[in-house]
């Protein structure tokens, strides 16, 4: 797996799990992995930037990368998710990789 689908994923994964935990309520349509419509934007943003990335494939840690490709609003929202996935997912998904990858998003974002 490439790098960019791997930060797809786990991105994927951590709005799920802060979706799920904070907009339950709010998300009444709430089902599996479905996430609310404030959520499934900011993960189509999401996405989005990571197909726009100019470094493709061999993109740099988005911590070591110079471009501010995040709007401030969905920087807002994705430190959000970071603060509450972040510590959850070291716990839960003790995987190298993902570790690796969490330890350099929120930095990214700060
Ligand atoms: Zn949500």
């Amino acid at each position: 797996m490439g790098r960019i689908a791997n930060q797809k994923s786990t991105i994927r994964l951590m709005i799920g799990m802060y979706c799920s935990a904070n907009h339950r309520e709010k998300a009444s349509a709430y089902r599996g992995d479905k996430l609310c419509g404030d959520c499934a934007r900011l993960l189509e943003y999401a996405l989005t930037r990571l197909d726009c990335c100019p470094h493709g494939e061999a993109k740099p840690s988005c911590r070591q990368c110079k471009i501010h490709c995040y709007r401030p609003a969905e920087r807002e929202k994705m430190r959000s998710v970071m603060r509450y996935a972040g510590p959850r997912m070291m716990f839960t998904h003790p995987i190298a990789a993902v570790r690796h990858i969490i330890s350099e998003l929120p930095r990214r974002i700060k």
